[in-house]
């Protein structure tokens, strides 16, 4: 099996240590009720994902930040295609489409944000999966 890179191995939730394994149990975030449902270990090199109790309360600041960050480039893009302006109510236009935006990618964002959460405490480790075999 192929390790992805740094940034696929983020947006596809993979494992930080490894790169392979994924993080979580069922791959469509938007069965609503398993969006958050996560392998203890990593299937592939074992890694524990919730380094200690209470460790995904942190991802409420990432996932802040990322919706934030997903805010401005749909101010970006739709000041391009539809313009905004002060004088009419294209603002509010704006806040409409962009909450609807990120209500429905809110599953992905939920994701996303543990995924670069755990990236930020666990650094990459090629030989991680052949280390778990040696260990068995
Ligand atoms: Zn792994």
């Amino acid at each position: 099996m192929k390790s992805s890179n740094f940034i696929s191995a983020i947006l596809e939730n993979k494992c930080p240590r490894c790169r392979k394994g994924k993080l979580f149990k069922n791959d469509n975030p938007y069965r609503l009720q398993k969006v958050l449902d996560m392998h203890d270990n990593c299937p592939v090199c074992d890694q524990r994902t919730e380094l200690e109790i209470g460790f995904w309360y942190g991802t409420g600041y990432v996932s802040y930040v990322l919706a934030v960050m997903f805010s401005v480039f749909n101010l970006g893009w739709y000041w391009l295609f539809f313009g905004i302006t002060w004088r009419d109510n294209s603002i509010f236009y704006w806040l409409i489409v962009n909450g609807i935006i990120l209500t429905l990618s809110m599953p992905l964002l939920m994701r996303l944000s543990r995924t670069l959460y755990l990236t930020f405490y666990i650094g990459h480790d090629p030989e991680a999966e052949n280390r778990k075999k040696e260990k068995i």
